[in-house]
């Protein structure tokens, strides 16, 4: 059928807008691409002073003679790490991708100093394993539980310092060729976040020259995380150093700006990683679980119970301090930890990560197959890893509100709660706009869609439910 006078002019009117639009787009990602390279050689200065600030904050409380100005610098620390980085830089993925990796952590950077100097070994199985991360993430998470390391300087050393160190250590081991980053490719817990979250975020760095075959992983070529850049199609792994963007040579990476969210809507074509989608369940279980047992009584009640069962037979030792390094001892303000708080609390984060990662797989799985029996194309394993990452959203806002509890408390009390309910409520929207279109992407879309979408609405909902009872401690 011919268009109309009125359709051809709105058809050109949309022309001129998008083309337009497309010009301005353009013009900025050029702009930044510059502003990249002027940066470029300017990074390293960028990166000591960051990495003078870190040992500051960390250690400087320890060597100030004056207790109260010890304990001034030990809560700007806290503030700083707990109530500004660790939010602002959640919140900075989904507009920048991993800039703060590439751009300004000093922890990476210094892993990548030592790898200059070190002895370039490939990198091994076991690191290249992708449970890797997983594991450190969880571990990091439960030991800053049980030692407190949002509320007491010294935990704040040891988690941190720790981390410095074994980043350290790996960068010297392994990864050849010039300035390798194995360390946050395959091991920091930090960097499989922002990782998974940066696949939301609104810039990505895209081939010039694409290569077909899909991602690949090399340690020959010039990008730190190992990324071979002309089979790029993901954002997960790229840290957004700018190593690779020339503007005025014709290979290399170029920014793209995208809508958020576009990437995880069509994860179909950016490499989607089963790894990915039991880091979202686990983390988000993990995050909860180390709330909720500061606000349920019954946590209080189970850890009664079973210290009255161990003290019956004989256990004495259940109820002595343990090493500082391992639990909270500061009796300065009243809480020392003995050998039953430790286990249950590292029990109670494990039982509450492995069980809501069991609900949450079996809805998404009953989702994958309701969705495979209604028309969708693709395989059930397929469409179970794709459709999981719907919980990318709220997951995001549960370590936001886990750990970035510090940014919270500074604000009046019903102004926090307010922020927080209406965190949940919008991650719980998007997460349900995304699985919309990644079902689309598996042809399924309507009716047969929208009864798809079911269990994962009643998972997502169910996170913000379990939320509830932390949102007053978190
Ligand atoms: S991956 Fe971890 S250590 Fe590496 S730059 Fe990112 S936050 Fe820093
Ligand atoms: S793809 Fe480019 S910007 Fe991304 S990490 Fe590799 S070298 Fe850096």
């Amino acid at each position: 059928m011919a268009m109309s006078n009125a359709e051809n002019a709105l058809a050109g009117i949309r022309v001129v807008v998008e083309t337009s639009a497309s010009g301005r787009s353009q013009s900025w990602t050029r702009a930044l691409e510059a502003a990249a390279v002027w940066l470029r050689p300017r990074l390293p200065w960028v990166h000591a002073v960051m990495f003078v600030l870190f040992l500051v904050l960390l250690v400087g409380p320890f060597l100030l003679p004056d207790p109260e100005q010890a304990s001034w610098l030990a809560g700007l620390a806290n503030q700083v790490i707990w109530g500004l980085w660790f939010p602002l830089v959640l919140l900075s993925v989904l507009i920048s991708g991993r800039s703060w990796c590439g751009l300004v952590c000093p922890m990476g950077a210094a892993s990548q100093w030592m790898n200059a100097i070190g002895r370039k070994r490939p990198v091994p199985g076991w690191l290249r394993w992708e449970g890797t991360p997983i594991v450190s993430f969880v571990l990091v998470t439960v030991l800053g539980q049980t030692v407190g390391v949002r509320d007491y300087p010294g935990a704040l050393l040891e988690v941190f310092g720790g981390t410095l160190v074994a980043a350290l250590l790996i960068g010297f081991l392994y990864g050849r060729g010039r300035d390798k980053r194995a360390w946050c490719r395959h091991a920091c817990p930090i960097g499989l976040l922002l990782g998974v979250l940066s696949r939301l975020g609104m810039a990505e760095l895209v081939p010039k020259r694409p290569r077909a075959g899909g991602d690949a992983y090399t340690e020959r070529g010039m990008c730190p995380t190992m990324i071979d850049i002309n089979r790029k199609t993901e954002s997960r792994h790229c840290i957004m150093c700018m190593r690779c963007v020339h503007p005025e040579r014709g290979g290399g990476l170029a920014l793209r700006l995208r809508p958020p969210g576009e990437e995880v809507a069509q994860i179909q074509h950016h490499h989607p990683a089963a790894s990915e989608l039991w880091f979202l369940l686990l983390g988000t279980g993990v995050a909860l679980g180390g709330f909720l047992w500061l606000a349920l009584p019954q946590y209080q009640w189970l850890r009664q119970t079973i210290g009255a069962w161990a003290i019956d037979q004989g256990l004495y030792w259940i109820g002595q301090p343990g090493p500082a390094w391992l639990m909270s001892e500061h009796p300065e303000a009243r809480e020392v930890f003995v050998w039953l708080d430790f286990f249950m609390i590292v029990g109670w984060m494990l039982g509450v990560m492995l069980a809501l990662t069991l609900a949450l797989s079996l809805l998404n799985a009953l989702g994958a197959a309701l969705a495979g029996r209604l028309g969708a194309s693709g395989d059930l394993r397929g469409r179970f890893v794709a459709l999981g990452y719907q919980f990318a959203p709220m997951a995001m806002v549960s370590l936001l509100l886990g750990l970035g509890g510090g940014l919270f408390s500074a604000l009046p009390a019903h102004w926090a709660m307010d922020i927080k309910l209406s965190l949940l409520a919008a991650a719980l929207l998007w997460g349900l706009t995304l699985a919309r279109r990644i079902l689309a992407g598996f042809s399924l879309q309507g009716l047969p869609a929208a009864v798809a979408l079911v269990p994962g609405i009643i998972g997502s909902m169910a996170v913000g439910w379990i939320w509830w009872p932390a949102l007053a401690v978190a």
